[in-house]
């Protein structure tokens, strides 16, 4: 798949990146085995000495066979030398070699002229972090949600709380997320604003990303302009972000309803979830509307095959943002 030439850029940078922290870390250790072995240090200039030297005998002429041949020996004794001291402070053999995060490649990227398995992985990456920074969000956790802003008083006479059924979500999500795995169900977010959808999903979001799943988080007016830009710009060939959205591990689309509704963005949004459900890939969807305003705003066939096919997660309490507005308020006019 193609990437836009800023992710190839990026991605660049970062193999740059890695390659100096490479050489940075080798140099730290070899400071700390000259620490504690003067002689380490002597050695590794002796080797690189007999090195030198080596290649003057070859262009030299006379004798060289038998001067190559004394240098290797005393290459040989002082490696041999080096060998023992790395021993015996318990360092591993490959500990004077630069240590590379993928060893088919060294982090160059690239092995034999071909693109390394690495350098794919490290732009699918980049672009999904690219496509995430659309929606100005920042990554929330579990630990954060706070269950104080739910009452616990019983619901419309009910046998159960606000706190309670938000104490089961909360459980719910953090659970979904650890387990989260390409088999996980495709999950529908539903209640009011305000109740904590967003705060949830990020907290999804950001447990399966430190996974090492892909992810990609968009609210869905972001993303549909987005697709709609770079269709009818041309530039889709370049940059397909509705490839992306449909090949990730989990798609999270935030607000689904607040984004302006023509006749293409519909057909897109259930393009996207459509398609990912015929290849059984998890998508978690969050709005605000009941399923009647689904209904009354996308089509009644395709909101009832969406809806049959994603496990809904009802929020209930009241706006927490308003709540929290009302305390800064409170605390203001004191
Ligand atoms: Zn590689």
């Amino acid at each position: 798949m193609g990437y836009a030439r800023d992710v190839y850029d990026e991605a660049e940078k970062k193999l740059e990146r890695r390659r100096m922290y490479n050489e940075q870390a080798l140099e730290k250790r070899r400071q700390i085995l000259y620490q504690r072995s003067p002689r380490a240090e002597e050695l590794v200039h002796l080797t690189a000495k007999t090195s030198i030297a080596a290649a003057r005998a070859v262009f030299s002429g006379a004798d060289a066979k038998n001067e190559l041949e004394k240098l290797k020996v005393k290459n040989l004794a002082y490696q041999d030398e080096l060998h023992q001291i790395l021993l015996k402070f318990g360092f591993p053999d490959n500990y004077l070699e630069e240590w590379h995060k993928c060893d088919q490649c060294g982090d160059t990227g690239y092995v034999g002229g071909k693109m390394c398995s690495c350098m794919r992985t490290l732009l699918r990456e980049t672009a999904y972090e690219r496509l995430n920074k659309i929606s100005p969000l920042s990554l929330s956790d579990f630990d954060s949600f706070s269950l104080d802003y739910y009452s616990d008083s019983l619901l419309n006479g009910g046998k159960t709380s606000a706190r309670a059924v938000m104490t089961k979500v909360l459980a719910f999500c953090r659970k979904y997320a650890y387990d989260f795995s390409e088999n996980s169900r495709s999950l529908l977010f539903q209640g009011g604003p305000g109740l904590g959808k967003t705060h949830l999903s990020l907290s999804v979001a950001k447990t399966a990303i430190d996974r090492g799943y892909g992810v990609i988080y968009v609210s869905a007016p972001a993303i549909l302009s987005k697709i709609e830009n770079e269709r009818f710009s041309g530039r889709g060939r370049e940059e397909n972000s509705e490839q992306l959205v449909l090949d990730c591990d989990l798609l999270i689309i935030d607000d689904l309803g607040t984004e302006f509704t023509t006749k293409f963005s519909v057909s897109a949004i259930y393009n996207i979830i459509n398609s990912r459900m015929i290849m059984s890939k998890p998508t978690i969807i969050s709005t605000n509307l009941t399923i009647a305003e689904l209904q009354e705003k996308y089509n009644f066939r395709t909101v009832s095959r969406i809806i049959g096919m994603l496990d809904r997660v009802e929020f209930v309490g009241s706006d927490i943002r308003q709540q929290k507005r009302r305390e800064r308020k409170t605390n203001g006019g004191k």
